[in-house]
């Protein structure tokens, strides 16, 4: 009878632990769920009158509503870049905030990948020619395909591409390579640029977090753009990493598993070879 009371005990206790850890898991959830909406009302919020701020700032700017004194003019361009910048701040919280409540849909689908690496060229010229940066291309194993989200790719690309441009002395280069390795797709984003120190990892990649202090900087930034960039890679079963020389560069390689040839894909389409 002993023994059975004990069992009893250790039973109840046990039950007792169950339910005080579902409470816990329960709350940790509404937790979650609070801190995504206030994110997702907060940038919605934000963005409305941000819009109606630029539109002013556009509209003053364009001359139409009066002539503007040289003082005038660059006090109007701190307003805009500030802006700017607030814009940045919220579209990077808003795809964080998906992000992280698992609200970003990803459509994986047979991409190519020179196609999907010129995109995101393409979207960051206006950046390239502001800090005039020149940008080499060497894309070889072409026909080369990935399993991927096109848009959220050319994101991600975009990200390394225009950090790249960010951290480097004007009129310095660009070289952004694609090549396979076996069954592995690889491009890389390589710069002439401040370069990173040693172990400075975690704050390359984490949130909010920065390497050098925001008085050398010469565009801001949110300290956002590689944490997304590195959940985007996870979710397509790729790698990020970079290697780094201060005052010489960086280059910052993604890697992904390719579509072999030969493999079958789900798209229809017979194989290129
Ligand atoms: P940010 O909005 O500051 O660009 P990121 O998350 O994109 O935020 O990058 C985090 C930090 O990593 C940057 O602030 C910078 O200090 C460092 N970093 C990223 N890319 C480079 C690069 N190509 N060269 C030098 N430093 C870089």
């Amino acid at each position: 009878a002993d023994i059975s009371w004990q069992f009893y005990q250790s039973y109840r206790r046990g039950l007792e632990q169950m339910k005080m850890i579902e409470k816990e898991a329960e709350a940790a959830k509404a937790a979650l769920v609070v801190k995504s909406q206030f994110v997702s009302i907060v940038s919605h919020e934000l963005r409305t009158p941000l819009t109606s701020i630029k539109g002013s700032i556009d509209l003053i700017n364009s001359g139409r509503t009066g002539e503007l004194s040289p003082k005038t003019r660059s006090l109007l361009d701190i307003a805009g870049r500030n802006s700017q910048r607030l814009a940045l701040l919220i579209d990077d919280l808003l795809d964080l905030q998906k992000m992280e409540s698992g609200e970003m849909s990803f459509r994986l689908e047979p991409l190519d990948l020179h196609e999907t690496v010129r995109d995101a060229i393409e979207s960051t010229t206006g950046f390239a020619s502001k800090f005039g940066i020149h940008v080499e291309t060497r894309l070889e194993a072409p026909g080369c395909r990935i399993m991927g989200d096109h848009d959220r790719l050319v994101q991600a690309l975009q990200n390394l591409l225009s950090n790249a441009m960010k951290f480097s002395r004007e009129g310095g280069t660009v070289t952004v390579t694609a090549r396979t390795d076996g069954s592995r797709a690889r491009v890389s984003v390589r710069d002439t640029g401040v370069g990173i120190p040693d172990g400075a990892e975690d704050r390359v990649f984490g949130k909010f977090t920065q390497v050098d202090s925001s008085e050398k900087r010469k565009v801001g930034g949110t300290g956002l753009g590689l944490n997304i960039t590195k959940q985007i890679a996870e979710r397509h079963n790729a790698t990020i990493r970079y290697e780094s020389k201060l005052g010489v560069g960086t280059v910052f390689f993604l890697e992904f598993e390719s579509i072999a040839d030969s493999r079958p894909v789900d798209d229809g389409a017979a194989p290129s070879r």
